[in-house]
């Protein structure tokens, strides 16, 4: 398949400049579309061979459910069968934005899409293209990130051309995104708000609007091989760089002087090393290709380099990477999350 590539500008773009886009949505077609948080593989949500479409062009397995994203608020009613009072909270003070919400589905919401659950995951994008685009579309669109399954997220159209070229029917490029992790995801369809993904809206911020919020113990390690997960994506490995990582906890003395010695191990067994560090401690390396993935000052930074930096040592074919770690408060929860699962939950305390 020949993939048709775009340049849209998101600070001044026309609906005549979608209007491909909006109609190869409508007749079940897919297109890689950038978004606040990471470029998504669209499909129209509600045409379960679209969605179809979606798994075999990612690699994705088919048990993994996507997410719907709705323009506004009057496009929710249609998807779902209840919206609980925090769900409506979450939407007055969030959306549009980086924030996921999974409700019970109504019927018209295809098993395709859900993976086969009861319950349908909800976005209404901030991003002017990307919100533009499903109204125009005028059918909710699922997009799980574009890019091939297991691989780090997108977050430039370079990284999505890598990925989805000639597999898809056209990638709308505007540069890169804001954010670079993923949404936030909540459940608000049980008795009490539970956290199934990190992101840009933190707990603290769902805790202040919502009071008591539990966090999917998915989150905070690896799932043990009996238990169940709550989102069956939640069970496969993601984000991980072709690298072996290594993620080093500790104090920031510590931490460096044990990546300067194992880099230098490794160098000396002929691998080629990646170390991931922070503007602040990139004087304190002695070898090893760096790479500065954002300013402690500024943990938003860090998010928005994280996948790409990831992406950088799969070119550079690296064999093994060191990453530093992060506070896991606040954003530092996401960034912890994705870090933990590029690394495949292989980290040293020191
Ligand atoms: P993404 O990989 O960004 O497309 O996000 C999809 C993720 O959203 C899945 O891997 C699940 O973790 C979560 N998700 C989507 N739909 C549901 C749902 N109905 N219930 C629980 N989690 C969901
Ligand atoms: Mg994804």
């Amino acid at each position: 398949m020949n993939t048709k590539i775009i340049q849209i500008n998101r600070e001044n773009f026309t609906d005549a400049e979608l209007a491909e886009a909006a109609e190869i949505l409508r007749n079940g077609g897919l297109v890689a579309i950038p978004t606040e948080t990471v470029y998504g593989l669209g499909a129209n949500a509600l045409d379960e061979s679209a969605s179809k479409k979606i798994y075999e062009a990612k690699g994705r397995p088919s048990d993994n459910p996507l997410i719907a994203h709705i323009s506004c608020m009057d496009e929710l009613s249609a998807l779902v069968s209840e919206i609980p009072e925090a769900g409506r909270k979450l939407a007055e003070k969030y959306w549009p934005g980086p924030l996921t919400m999974v409700f019970p589905k109504k019927e018209i919401v295809p098993y395709g899409t859900t993976g086969g659950l009861e319950t349908v995951a909800i976005r209404m994008p901030s991003d002017p293209v990307a919100n533009r685009l499903i109204k125009l579309a005028g059918v909710p669109v699922a997009a799980p990130s574009a890019n091939t399954s297991g691989r780090p997220s997108p977050t430039k159209a370079e990284h999505v051309v890598e990925d989805m070229n000639g597999k898809i029917e056209m990638i709308i490029d505007s540069g890169e995104v804001g954010i670079g992790v993923e949404s936030t995801i909540v459940d608000v369809s049980g008795k009490v708000p539970m956290l199934l993904r990190p992101g840009a809206i933190t707990m603290e911020m769902l805790r202040e609007t919502l009071g008591e919020v539990e966090i999917d113990p998915a989150i905070l390690g690896p799932l043990s091989a009996d238990v169940k997960p709550k989102a069956p994506g939640m069970k496969y490995r993601h984000y991980a760089p072709q690298a072996e990582m290594t993620l080093v906890e500790g104090e920031m003395e510590h931490v460096v002087e044990f990546i300067n010695q194992e880099a230098k191990l490794a160098l000396e067994a002929g691998l080629k090393v990646g170390i991931i560090c922070t503007e602040e401690s990139r004087e304190s390396y002695q070898c090893g290709m760096l790479k500065v993935i954002g300013s402690r000052e500024n943990e938003e930074s860090v998010a928005h380099n994280l996948f790409a930096v990831l992406r950088e040592f799969d070119d550079q074919k690296v064999d093994c990477i060191f990453s530093e770690s992060f506070s896991k408060d606040r954003l530092g929860q996401a960034i912890m999350n994705r870090l933990c699962k590029a690394a495949g939950y292989h980290i040293v305390k020191v």
